[in-house]
């Protein structure tokens, strides 16, 4: 069987190289790796970076993460086996976003003693449906989604993954996919192989699927939503107080403070793209500004379930967060969310308090007074505060950051010239 051994990099690709022989799933599948792939942006083009022709790593799948890739006419059935790079005497790549994420989940744990559960919702287009406008959330827009849904479905249950809802979401040919929430290293790589198993159950079905953040300025965006929750190491939750601020624990209280306080400098990694910018701005559904919400989906941060009524509602009690989409690498998006919580608890920061308005229309003055600011307002503006936070170096390490910054910069120069349907265009395909 062909089997494709791969990491979800820093553009957010799935990419790797593939493996003749051998079942992946069993045993692990290694392949070499370069320094240098790091910089290769979404485009193909290479920033600039530290490494050049020098180096070697391994890339080392995981059979932990790994399932079938489903045939089809003309298509074999094929493995993929996500992983981590190392290199040779065993130290992790700086750069290898999975291995960025195992160390950011052993620094919560070790600062709070608690794990984190967490999901992604994915939104994304399904083209070639054809389908004429009327089937936002309808009966008939559901019906002609099933097919590909169906099997798609049975790929995430044979790969592990329990998948919830189907939803023909509000924009033109989109959809959303939900799965049940697993431990964040195993959210983080059902995250990866459900966009995999997207496209290609797509493509099985003459159709394809995009999951660009946004088709053109002004059109519905393509969010991802990453749900998260609290549990200590016997398994009980650990997310909810009632008399907590919104719900929230101390500790989960501490945890979405640092999430809201280190947001503008890790918005670069959750939404790295340079079209992500034209989807964060408000009165979109999307998040704008760096606030915690309750039932407020304009909300950066949003408490998803405060019926106090139900009887489970400490092991339901989540937050999500929105401003996040699919040109960004699971691992990062994780391992940035993790570190500013630890960051809150090690900072013993007070719980936030929920904002209550539409702060679209407050100005400065009342924003400040909220504690809250505006998101960065493109990628150059996001990849500047990225840049310039000793506290994400300390997390992440310069060279991570300096490689990131010459990827980022490659690709804002590859669109920096066209035009923007051209630009919008370009992402549509790429991702
Ligand atoms: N499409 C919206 C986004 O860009 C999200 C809509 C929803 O709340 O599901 O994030
Ligand atoms: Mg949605």
């Amino acid at each position: 069987m062909l089997s494709f051994v791969a990491t979800s990099d820093l553009a957010g690709k799935l990419r790797g190289k593939g493996v003749y022989g051998r079942s992946a799933r069993s045993e692990s599948l290694s392949v070499g790796w370069v320094p240098t792939n790091s910089l290769i942006t979404c485009f193909d083009t290479i920033g600039e970076g530290p490494y050049g022709s020098f180096g070697d790593l391994v890339l080392a799948g995981d059979p932990e993460a790994a399932c079938r890739v489903p045939g089809g006419p003309g298509m074999p059935e094929t493995g993929l086996m996500l992983g981590d790079i190392s290199y040779l005497d065993g130290r992790p790549f700086e750069c290898c976003p999975r291995s960025m994420l195992k160390a950011a989940i052993a620094r919560l744990q070790q600062v709070s003693g608690l794990d984190v559960i967490a999901a992604f919702e994915h939104e994304f287009l399904i083209e070639g449906l054809n389908r004429g406008p009327g089937d936002s959330f309808t009966h008939a827009g559901f019906c002609a989604l099933a097919p590909f849904g169906a099997d798609l479905g049975g790929a995430m249950e044979a790969a592990g993954i329990v998948p919830e809802l189907l939803i023909r979401e509000f924009g033109p040919d989109q959809a959303e996919v939900t799965m049940s929430p697993k431990p964040a290293l195993r959210a983080a790589d059902e995250a990866v192989l459900l966009r995999a198993l997207t496209q290609t159950v797509a493509q099985r079905h003459g159709l394809r699927a995009s999951f660009t953040p946004l088709v053109a300025p002004g059109a519905v965006g393509n969010g991802v939503h990453v749900h998260l929750s609290l549990r200590h190491p016997d398994g009980t939750p650990a997310s909810y107080d009632a008399n907590g601020p919104g719900g929230l624990s101390a500790p989960a209280g501490a945890m979405v403070a640092g999430l809201l306080r280190h947001l503008l400098e890790i918005q670069a990694l959750l939404a790295p793209s340079v079209i992500s910018y034209a989807r964060l701005v408000p009165n979109r559904w999307s998040s704008a500004f760096n606030n915690l919400g309750i039932r407020d989906r304009e909300a950066a941060v949003r408490i998803c379930s405060v019926d106090a009524t139900d009887p489970e509602i400490a092991s339901r009690f989540n937050w999500e967060v929105r401003p996040v989409d699919a040109a960004a690498s699971p691992y990062l998006v994780m391992a940035a969310l993790l570190h500013a919580m630890a960051q809150g608890v090690e900072d013993g920061f007070p719980p936030p308090v929920p904002t209550n308005a539409d702060l679209s229309e407050l100005d400065s003055a009342r924003l400040a007074a909220l504690g809250v600011e505006r998101l960065p307002d493109s990628l150059p503006a996001a990849l500047g505060r990225l840049s310039r936070s000793d506290t994400v170096a300390k997390w992440f390490g310069d060279t991570f950051v300096t490689v990131y910054r010459g990827h980022k910069v490659s690709e804002i120069a590859h669109v920096d010239e066209i035009s923007e349907d051209d630009m919008f265009a370009l992402y549509r395909a790429s991702y």
